[in-house]
């Protein structure tokens, strides 16, 4: 389970601006995860609490606000909605798309104290 790792990177990005930023407590993470992004929503909730334990987010909650996949067809000319990296265009079923948004992970807002 790689949520493992990438909450402990998330851990240590929040003691850095603790740092920077002076704050002592995090209180709320607001985490935005993309859906083309491979993270597991639910495998972050679980892994939030035993990563930040005896940290300075350990009483921390986690709200995960997840992102739509979106990609550029080249045969529509315009942005769509997908699911899955691999998917082909809703419309045209093509698979000459750019993705566009999605494949984040990132913390989009904390509130501290
Ligand atoms: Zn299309």
């Amino acid at each position: 389970m790689h949520e493992m790792s990438l909450c402990e990177g998330m851990l240590e990005i929040l003691q850095q601006q603790a740092k920077t930023q002076n704050y002592s407590v995090v209180k709320t993470v607001f985490l935005e995860i993309g859906k083309l992004s491979n993270v597991e929503p639910d495998a972050m909730r679980f892994a939030f609490p035993v990563v930040t334990r005896g940290s300075l987010a350990e009483n921390a909650t986690l709200e995960i606000i997840e992102v739509a996949g979106q990609a550029w067809c080249m045969q529509c000319e315009q942005n769509v909605v997908i699911n899955q990296r691999y998917d082909g265009c809703p419309l045209c079923e093509s698979h000459q798309l750019q993705i566009t948004d999605g494949e984040q992970m990132r913390i989009k807002e904390l509130e501290v104290a």
